[in-house]
């Protein structure tokens, strides 16, 4: 899809917040902020703008189509997520390849389709991804000290390695092939729980334990064989072979 000037955007914008505020919006579904504090467009209202575009004659996109339209406003972004967030995190009725969704029509694993702008995600109710009373969540963090789960970042102080960054803890996923609710919880701070989300399964002190069964665990061991030298696998099947 080719860039769209920020006058477009705009309108693309105030068409979809006009479905949502229709049909959408009851449903509690969230509709994605136009722009970030920095004034940049966000992630989220791009990948929708993207798989909205011709709405209600929306095509099948891939993760790297959709990629290349948020990187005409983001450069830096290498592997968009939002396809997926956009159904199961803000509730928007878009279908994934993954998932195993019902629809009239194939999805290729790894693509999303916009169905329809005037029904939430079937798998979406508002309470979703927020799995736990806020007082809950609360009551967690306190459990752990308000530290990242992952890098023992403080909520509120300067992350120990983004010392730029300060911390805000976020519900983040124990294993993320299941739902966000309470005992698949564990705080992290914004850094570890952006990136890793659907790589790893985590234990409850944090640590990943292992890949996750999903496209991005897949991913980070494709990764992982890619960059890997002969020297280092055969070290790696010489230590398996040590332990069995
Ligand atoms: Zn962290």
């Amino acid at each position: 899809m080719k860039k769209l000037s920020d006058k477009e955007i705009l309108e693309a914008y105030n068409e979809l917040k006009e479905y949502w505020e229709k049909y959408l919006k009851n449903s509690g579904v969230k509709m994605p902020k136009l722009k970030n504090k920095n004034n940049e467009y966000t992630h989220a209202i791009l990948a929708l703008i993207c798989l909205a575009h011709n709405y209600p004659n929306t095509n099948i996109i891939s993760k790297d189509e959709l990629t290349a339209f948020i990187r005409y406003y983001h450069p830096k972004t290498n592997d968009a997520q939002e396809g997926r967030h956009l159904g199961m995190q803000y509730g928007w009725f878009v279908s994934t390849g993954t998932r195993g969704e019902i629809t009239e029509e194939k999805i290729p694993s790894g693509s999303y389709k916009l169905i329809s702008l005037k029904q939430a995600h079937p798998s979406y109710s508002g309470e979703r991804r927020t799995g736990i009373k806020t007082s809950d969540f609360e009551e967690l963090k306190k459990e752990y000290g308000y530290r990242c789960a992952v890098c023992g970042s403080k909520e509120g102080e300067a992350h120990r390695i983004r010392k730029n960054c300060i911390v805000k803890l976020q519900e983040g996923h124990i294993d993320p092939t299941k739902d966000l609710i309470s005992g698949n919880i564990i705080p992290q701070c914004q850094i570890c729980n952006r990136p890793d989300r659907n790589r790893w399964i985590y234990d409850k002190n944090g640590r990943v334990t292992k890949v996750a069964p999903t496209e991005d665990g897949r991913r980070v061991v494709e990764d992982f064989l890619e960059k890997s030298d002969k020297k280092t696998l055969e070290a790696l099947r010489a230590y398996i072979d040590k332990l069995l």
